[in-house]
C-alpha cells in the first residue's frame, strides 16, 4: 500500500511536471530565468548521454547527431523538452561514443544555426560540433599526481608571456613539435648552436610562470589547413571551454587537444613553473553567428538603444557579464579550467569590460580552490561599454576588486614613451617620466614622495599591495621593446639598445610588483618593426634562437637579474605599509631615480639597498649615504659577489642601472 502510494504521488508529480513546464515569454532579456545547476551540455555514460541547454526565450530546440565533426546532415534529431529555468532537456539512451552534437534553436518563428552550446567541453575539428568522447582518454599517465608548483605571495612570480607558435616554430628551436603545445614542454631540445631551447631554456631562465597567449578554441585559423602555417594570437573566442585544435598534433581527434594541453601543463608543473591563460570573456570572434548568441540571441551581449552591437572591445561587440548567465558562465569556466586543466592563473584581456562584481566572484570561487591561482587583466577596454566605469573592473577602481591583479601601463610608459605620444621616448631615452618610474618602484600603492598628478596615465594608487600589479616594459601587443626603442633612436647602435634594454628591464624587475617579460625579449627578440603583429606571418613573430648566442650577453643579463630578484625578498614585498616604510627616494639630476631600500626590514641578507637608475645618455655623479656600498648591479653587469666598492659618491655611466648593498 505505501509503495503504490508514493508511486501514485510520483506520476501526479510528473504529470504536472510535464503540463506546467512550458517556455514562458519575456518582454527583455533581464527577465530570463538562472539555471544554477551544473550539467548543462552533455553528461555522457556508455548507456546513456543526457543533454541541457539554457535558452529560455526558444519556441523549440533540436538535438542533432552527427557521424562526422564536419560533414554531412545529422543521423538523428530530438524534440528536446522544456524542463526548468529555461532550460531544455534530452537524454539518449544509447552509447553516442565517438559521435558529434549541436542544440538548434527556433526563436521569433526561425532556425537558427545549429551550435554546441557554450557550456561544450569537447569539439570536433574547427570546434563547430560538440563531440562526445572518453574522457579516461585525455588524461597523461600520473595526471592524479600532478600538483601545483609552491608559491607563497604572487610577488614571487616572473612570468614569461609566450605564444605556442612563436616559442618552437623557427627551425633553429629544435622542437620535435613546432607550434604545438607539447613543444613548450618538450625536454632535452637544443638549439641549432647546441644550447638550451625548449622547457629546459625556461628552467634556466628561471621564470616561475609562463603566460600562454589563447589557447582555448579560438576561430581565426582553420584547423583542416594547418599546413598553410597560417598564425594569429588567438583573440578571437570560439568555444571557451575547449583548447585550440591549432596546437594538437591532431585536431580531428578531439581528445588529443585536451590530452596534450594537460601534458604541457603537467611538464611544466613538474619543472617548478605555473601556467596561466590568458583568457577573452569580453568578446567573441563573431557576433550574431557566435555559439552564445546561437544559443540565447541578445543575452550575452550589451546592446545599444539602437538595436546595435556595443563595441567596447573594438573588436565588434562586448559581453554583458552583469547578467546572471554570463557572470555564472564565467565563474563556471574559470573554475573548470582550474579542475579540469590544473589551470595555476587567468589573464583577463580587456578585463574592464567586466563589471566588478563579476570579478569578485572568480576571484572568490578560486579562492575556495586554491588561493595561490592568480588573476590579474587589462585594467582597461577598448573603447566606451555599455555599462558605466565606476561599475566595471578598470585600473582605477582596483581596490574594489583586490586582490585580482592589474597590468601597470604606468611603469611601462613611464619606461618606453606614453602610447599617446608617437616615438618621443621614455626614462630610458633619458627623455622624464621619472614620476612613473617612482610610481613604478612602489609597486602602484600609496607612497608619500610620489606626486601622482606626474604619473602616466593615473593620479589613484590603485594597488592595494605590490602583488596587484604587473610591471612590465613589453607584452604581445603592441611594438617589442627593441623594435620600440629602434623607432624612438633610429639612430642608436645595438649596443645602446642593448643598455636602454637592460636599464628597462632592471626597473622592472627590481620594482616592488610582480615582473612581466614577453617571451623572447631573454633574446633581443625583434618583429622586424612591426606594431601589431596579430596574424603577421611566423617569420615577424617566430623566436630566433641563433639569437641566444648573438647576444649572449642580453640572456646572460636577464638570468642574473632574474636571479637577484630571487635571491632577495626586499623587491618581492606583499605589503603596501612595508613598501611605504622601507624606500625611500633621495633628491636626483633629472632622468634619474635613487631609492635607499631597508632590507633588515624584509628579512634581506642585505641590511641595506641602495638603487640608482641612470636613463641620461651621460654618466651622472651620485652621492650616496653614509659606508661602504658593494655594487651587485653596475655599468649593465650583474655580479652579486661584488663589482666594486663605493663610498661618499658613485659615477653612474649613462643609461644603465646601479644596485649598491651593505650587509
Ligand atoms: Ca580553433
Amino acid at each position: 500500500m505505501k509503495l503504490k502510494f508514493i508511486s501514485m504521488i510520483a506520476i501526479v508529480a510528473t504529470l504536472m511536471s510535464a503540463c506546467c513546464n512550458k517556455p514562458k515569454t519575456y518582454n527583455s532579456v533581464d527577465e530570463y530565468p538562472e539555471y544554477k545547476g551544473n550539467d548543462l551540455g552533455v553528461t555522457y555514460s556508455p548507456e546513456k548521454s543526457f543533454f541541457r541547454v539554457w535558452s529560455p526565450a526558444a519556441q523549440e530546440v533540436r538535438l542533432n547527431i552527427y557521424e562526422d565533426a564536419l560533414e554531412g546532415a545529422p543521423t538523428q534529431v530530438f524534440d528536446m523538452k522544456y524542463d526548468v529555468d529555461g532550460t531544455w532537456t534530452y537524454t539518449v539512451k544509447e552509447d553516442l561514443i565517438g559521435k558529434f552534437y549541436t542544440f538548434q534553436i527556433k526563436q521569433n518563428d526561425q532556425w537558427l544555426e545549429p551550435t554546441p552550446g557554450i557550456w561544450a567541453k569537447a569539439v570536433g575539428v574547427n570546434g563547430v560540433r560538440g563531440a562526445i568522447i572518453d574522457w579516461n582518454t585525455t588524461n597523461p599517465e600520473g595526471w592524479e599526481n600532478d600538483v601545483r608548483p609552491e608559491m607563497k605571495s604572487f610577488t614571487d612570480a616572473i612570468i614569461y608571456e609566450v605564444h605556442m607558435r612563436d616559442y618552437t616554430i623557427h627551425a633553429s628551436s629544435g622542437s620535435s613539435y613546432p607550434g604545438k603545445f607539447l613543444g613548450l614542454s618538450e625536454a632535452g631540445t637544443k638549439t641549432i648552436d647546441g644550447l638550451t631551447s625548449g622547457i629546459d631554456h625556461l628552467k634556466e631562465l628561471g621564470i616561475t610562470h609562463v603566460q600562454i597567449l589563447p589557447s582555448y578554441d579560438y576561430g581565426s585559423i582553420d584547423e583542416t589547413r594547418l599546413a598553410d602555417n597560417k598564425y594569429n594570437w588567438g583573440y578571437d573566442p570560439k568555444n571557451y571551454n575547449v583548447p585550440e585544435g591549432g596546437y594538437a598534433t591532431d585536431p580531428y581527434s578531439p581528445a588529443s587537444r585536451i590530452l596534450e594541453l594537460k601534458t604541457m601543463i603537467q611538464q611544466l608543473h613538474a619543472a617548478g613553473i605555473r601556467v596561466i591563460m590568458d583568457v577573452v570573456y569580453n568578446h567573441t570572434f563573431v557576433g550574431d553567428n557566435s555559439h552564445l548568441n546561437l544559443q540565447a540571441p541578445g543575452y550575452f551581449y550589451r546592446m545599444n538603444e539602437d538595436g546595435s552591437w556595443g563595441n567596447g572591445s573594438g573588436c565588434g561587440n562586448e559581453t554583458a557579464s552583469e547578467r546572471a548567465m554570463m557572470r555564472r558562465f564565467m565563474v563556471e569556466s574559470i573554475k573548470y579550467w582550474v579542475e579540469e586543466y590544473h589551470m595555476d592563473g587567468f589573464r583577463f584581456d580587456l578585463m574592464g569590460i567586466h563589471d566588478i562584481e563579476t570579478m569578485n566572484q572568480i576571484r572568490a570561487a578560486v579562492d575556495a580552490i586554491d588561493p595561490t591561482i592568480s588573476i590579474h587583466g587589462e585594467g582597461w577596454a577598448a573603447g566606451g561599454c555599455g555599462i558605466p566605469e565606476e561599475l566595471r573592473a578598470v585600473k582605477n577602481n582596483a581596490h574594489q576588486f583586490a586582490p585580482v591583479g592589474v597590468f601597470s601601463d604606468d611603469i611601462r610608459d613611464g619606461l618606453r614613451g606614453k602610447w599617446t605620444d608617437g616615438n618621443k621616448g621614455g626614462f630610458v631615452s633619458g627623455r622624464g617620466l621619472d614620476e612613473s618610474i617612482k610610481f613604478g618602484v612602489v609597486g602602484a600603492t600609496a607612497h608619500p614622495q610620489i606626486d601622482l598628478t606626474q604619473v602616466a596615465h593615473t593620479n589613484v594608487a590603485y594597488a592595494t599591495s605590490p602583488a596587484q600589479v604587473i610591471n612590465y616594459m613589453s607584452c604581445h601587443d603592441d611594438p617589442c621593446v627593441v623594435d620600440k626603442l629602434k623607432a624612438i633612436h633610429p639612430e642608436a647602435t645595438i649596443e645602446e639598445i642593448i643598455r636602454m634594454d637592460l636599464l628597462g628591464q632592471t626597473i622592472v624587475f627590481t620594482a616592488q610588483g610582480v615582473p612581466f617579460i614577453y617571451a623572447g625579449e631573454e633574446l633581443l627578440r625583434d618583429k622586424k618593426g612591426v606594431h601589431n603583429t596579430y596574424q603577421s606571418p611566423d617569420s615577424i613573430n617566430q623566436i630566433d634562437w641563433t639569437n641566444k648566442v648573438k647576444y649572449a650577453e642580453v640572456y646572460d643579463y636577464y638570468r642574473n637579474l632574474i636571479a637577484l630578484r630571487k635571491a632577495h625578498p626586499a623587491f618581492r614585498m606583499s605589503d603596501a605599509a612595508q613598501v611605504a616604510e622601507a624606500i625611500q627616494f633621495v633628491e636626483t639630476p633629472a632622468n634619474v631615480v635613487a631609492y635607499t631600500l631597508n632590507g633588515a626590514l624584509t628579512n634581506d641578507s642585505w641590511n641595506q639597498i641602495f638603487v640608482i637608475y641612470n636613463g641620461n645618455t651621460t654618466d651622472v655623479e651620485i652621492s650616496l649615504p653614509e659606508g661602504t656600498w658593494t655594487a651587485a648591479c653596475y655599468n649593465a653587469k650583474i655580479n652579486e659577489n661584488g663589482l666594486g666598492n663605493f663610498t661618499e659618491k658613485i659615477n653612474v655611466p649613462y643609461t644603465s642601472a646601479v644596485i649598491l648593498y651593505r650587509k
